[in-house]
């Protein structure tokens, strides 16, 4: 007698929460207005290839009219008001996230693609949790280690990618006010609408007018803002393409400038680490949020003992995982973001193929419309082949072999970027050898993909450079107090 074959039931999460207007202007100086010399461009809902709505596209005089509303704003309320007024106003920015996360939460899995799970339980408690941390930092900047009295630099352009759309504006946002800088954000392209959502937040928190502006647009916008002449700290996360060219472009100016760019993190699991756990680390560390993660553990490396073990159960736990309706509380897998993205994945792949690596996928449907790819995993994988070396930022994961922890550090060391690693064994002696030789800005032990508003993320190499969050985020933020008495 056959047993029975049990199933989830659909859990769809409502989409009568989130009210879309037809179409957005550009937040300058505390209200929305209509572009003076740009156009408009569609958002697009990567699951079903909906049209969301239409975006206002900010061009040069929207740009100037943002920083002149964020430099107005600088100088005669935010750079004036105590700490601790401002702490209020995060504090209130972070409340108000709380309240409308459902909906928050609805407008990014719409927008993005991811499932509604992630953006419930991770994206939007954790930008919540981004504004608390730092409300908690305004009044107490005297202990930042930058001097009794550090100042903020004045007006902050910055620019973010479509991964994390709303905690990537929390990142970049509240640091920002908390130091006393005055903000004007350019959301991704393709992920404007929590960002608008959260210019409808300061507006409700009674935030002074001009103190967070918000540009949407694509690339030309977010160039004229890193390059307009009065944006005196630029913040940048994206690829290490144009933080190149961001780079170049504030060489030789007094800008200030942090870049936070790709990855192609080293997982590294040793033969006597508990295997079911590092698995549940492996999926997490790659397959979280379709890999659309800059420190996704993409680069599996594997103590040659244990490669058919872990290969063998990696395989049986991605038959497990839900691909599909990201609406839907029980998919583990959404859409992938933009046909763009969907392109590139599917070339890196091809790619991984013609180079001579085992591609392997679950058995899965992937719904007709809108932009999808299956959990992959190549075996087989050299050093040399592009998809070991280049970042593809999708659920795309290559799998090398090593011997001795010498070769593992060796190997996980073996790339241009720098960003995260991941290390898996019971030996906290181990643990403590790699971190301290691993070039990542975080090293993640025995887990993978866990981020804290205290604690500091960033790059070497060409994975950027500079903090974010922790007490060496803000540094990014202000002037350090050089006179006596004061320094860390
Ligand atoms: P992207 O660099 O193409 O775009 C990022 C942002 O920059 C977008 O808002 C885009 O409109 C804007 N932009 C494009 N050209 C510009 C220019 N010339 N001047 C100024 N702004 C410009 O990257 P993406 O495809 O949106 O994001 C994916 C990349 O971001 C991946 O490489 C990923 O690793 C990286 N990323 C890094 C981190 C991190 O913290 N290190 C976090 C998330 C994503």
């Amino acid at each position: 007698m056959s047993s029975p074959v049990f199933d989830y039931a659909p859990a769809p999460e409502s989409r009568a929460v989130v009210d879309i207007a037809p179409s957005y202007g550009l937040f300058i100086g505390g209200a929305m207005r209509d572009p003076v010399d740009g156009g408009g461009f569609l958002s697009i809902s990567p699951s079903t290839e909906e049209v969301l709505t239409e975006v206002a596209e900010a061009g040069p005089a929207d740009v100037d009219a943002a920083v002149i509303a964020a430099r107005t704003a600088y100088a005669k309320t935010w750079s004036k008001m105590p700490g601790r007024e401002r702490g209020k106003y995060l504090f209130r920015l972070a409340r108000l996230i709380q309240e409308r996360a459902r909906e928050l939460a609805v407008l990014e899995t719409l927008d993005n693609g991811k499932p509604i799970r992630e953006t419930r339980d991770v994206d939007v408690p954790l930008a919540a949790a981004h504004f608390f941390y730092h409300a908690g930092w305004a009044d107490k900047l005297a202990f930042a280690g930058l001097g009794a009295n550090p100042r903020p630099h004045g007006v902050a352009g910055q620019v973010i990618p479509w991964n994390f759309p709303l905690l990537m504006l929390a990142w970049k946002v509240a640091p920002a006010l908390a130091t006393g800088n005055t903000v004007v954000l350019k959301p991704a392209e393709t992920t404007p609408l929590t960002a608008l959502a959260f210019a409808e937040l300061c507006q409700q928190a009674d935030l002074p007018a001009g103190v967070v502006n918000i540009v949407t647009g694509a690339g030309e916008t977010g160039r004229l803002l890193v390059e307009h002449p009065d944006v005196d700290k630029v913040a940048f996360t994206g690829s290490t393409e144009v933080g190149r060219l961001i780079a170049r472009a504030v060489a030789g100016t007094p800008k200030k400038a942090t870049l936070e760019l790709g990855g192609k993190a080293a997982n590294i699991v040793f033969d006597d680490a508990p295997i079911d756990q590092a698995v549940e680390g492996i999926v997490r560390g790659v397959f979280f949020n379709q890999g659309h993660v800059c420190c996704a553990g993409t680069r599996l490396l594997v103590q040659e003992s244990v490669v058919e073990e872990v290969i063998a159960s990696l395989k049986r736990r991605l038959g497990t995982l839900r691909l599909g309706d990201p609406m839907d509380k029980n998919t583990d897998i959404g859409a992938i973001n933009s046909a763009i993205q969907l392109e590139r994945i599917q070339t890196m792949s091809d790619i991984g193929e013609a180079e001579g690596a085992t591609r392997w996928s679950p058995a899965c449907t992937l719904p007709e419309r809108g932009y999808w790819f299956p959990p992959t995993v190549f075996t087989n994988v050299a050093q040399t082949h592009r998809i070991a070396r280049e970042e593809i930022f999708g659920p795309v994961l290559s799998v090398l072999t090593f011997r001795t922890p010498d070769e593992a550090l060796a190997k996980a060391n073996n790339t241009p970027f720098g960003l995260s690693a991941g290390v898996w064994t019971e030996k906290g002696s181990r643990i403590l050898w790699m971190a301290q030789r691993l070039r990542a800005g975080v090293v993640w032990a025995n887990t993978f993909n866990h981020f804290d508003p205290a604690s500091p993320f960033g790059g070497y190499k060409e994975s950027g450079y500079g903090r974010e969050g922790g007490r060496h985020g803000l540094s990014a933020y202000l002037v350090p107090d050089e006179t006596v008495g004061g320094g860390a």
